[in-house]
């Protein structure tokens, strides 16, 4: 399997939470209608979660494993390794 940087994924999966939010203002647009605002929650909690599973499960120290959480340095906090390699 190849590994990919925390730091990217995490990026991913933050972009992907708030892009996810953008749906629920598209409900203020189609307040009378039904099928658009089911459609619109549904899209919003589709890609919130999606990007919470990216992040729990890509935001990992690539030497031991670690969910690493928000990544603050370029250090694992678990092992000390460098996370970017
Ligand atoms: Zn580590």
């Amino acid at each position: 399997m190849k590994k990919r940087s925390p730091i990217k994924m995490s990026f991913l999966a933050a972009l992907l939470i708030f892009v996810g939010f953008l749906p629920l203002f598209g409900i203020l647009l189609f307040m009378d209608n039904k099928a658009m605002t089911t459609f619109f929650i549904i899209l919003s909690i589709v890609m919130v979660s999606s990007g919470l599973i990216l992040h729990f499960v890509y935001v990992r120290c690539p030497h031991c494993g670690s969910y690493l959480g928000r990544i603050m340095g370029s250090k694992c906090p678990f092992c000390g390794k460098n996370i970017e390699k």
